[in-house]
């Protein structure tokens, strides 16, 4: 069942390891098949190494907000990276000091507030799940393809796995370059709103013009 998802989703999953974003068997990617209503998502605890498309678990999406409220979503990568974990730990949003940030993400990469003790007690996946949706809710999620769950680490997503793995890569990326800013200046400021809005709407919206469509997605600098 769902050969092709679950190839994708393997192969997804392996690129999180190649690019460093992941420790043994830390993270996963997961995509979703819109037509069948299902999710196709690595199993907890088998070592990448290992991985075959039939050890990958297919589960439906009942309870995941994330299909009524966000259908252009076809994947999402979850990674204890190490710079943004510690963006997450410190329950600090990213601010967007350069381009780089600019390109993938139009605005901060948000952070969301910490669950409460009776949230993580009666439902602590679940609620992690409704945190990230409520803390998207007034936001586009395509346009800012990430959030920083408190307390624990980064979630990304595209429009499948493989864009999903791609944006957890960068993700950690801005998120590695805004601790070094801050770090050789302390005092460094958000790039204004003309120059984010340039590079992200040159790349994304209707009125994009920047760039090829390449093999990797979205990497078009
Ligand atoms: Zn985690």
């Amino acid at each position: 069942m769902l050969q092709r998802l679950r190839e994708q989703v393997l192969e997804a999953n392996l690129e999180l390891v190649r690019q460093g974003l992941v420790l043994y068997t830390f993270g996963n990617v997961s995509g979703i098949s819109r037509d069948e209503g299902l999710v196709v998502i690595k199993p907890s605890g088998v070592p990448y190494r290992d991985m075959r498309p039939e050890h990958l678990v297919v589960t439906d999406l009942l309870g995941n907000k994330v299909e009524g409220q966000f259908p252009q979503i076809g994947g999402v990568a979850h990674t204890h990276s190490e710079y943004a974990t510690a963006w997450a730990q410190a329950c600090k949003p990213i601010p967007c000091f350069g381009t780089t940030h600019a390109d993938y993400f139009h605005g901060e990469v948000p952070v969301t507030i910490e669950l409460t003790d009776d949230e993580i007690a009666a439902d602590y996946e679940k609620k992690t799940g409704d945190m990230i949706v409520r803390s998207l809710s007034h936001t586009d999620a395509m346009a800012a393809p990430g959030i920083l769950v408190a307390n624990h680490g980064p979630f990304a997503w595209g429009e499948d796995a493989r864009t999903a793995a791609h944006n957890a890569a960068i993700l950690e990326s801005i998120a590695r370059m805004a601790y070094l800013t801050l770090s050789i200046n302390p005092a460094a400021q958000p790039v204004g709103r003309v120059l984010h809005d340039k590079h992200y709407l040159r790349k994304h919206g209707k009125n994009a013009y920047y760039g090829q469509k390449s093999a990797e997605p979205n990497d078009r600098k």
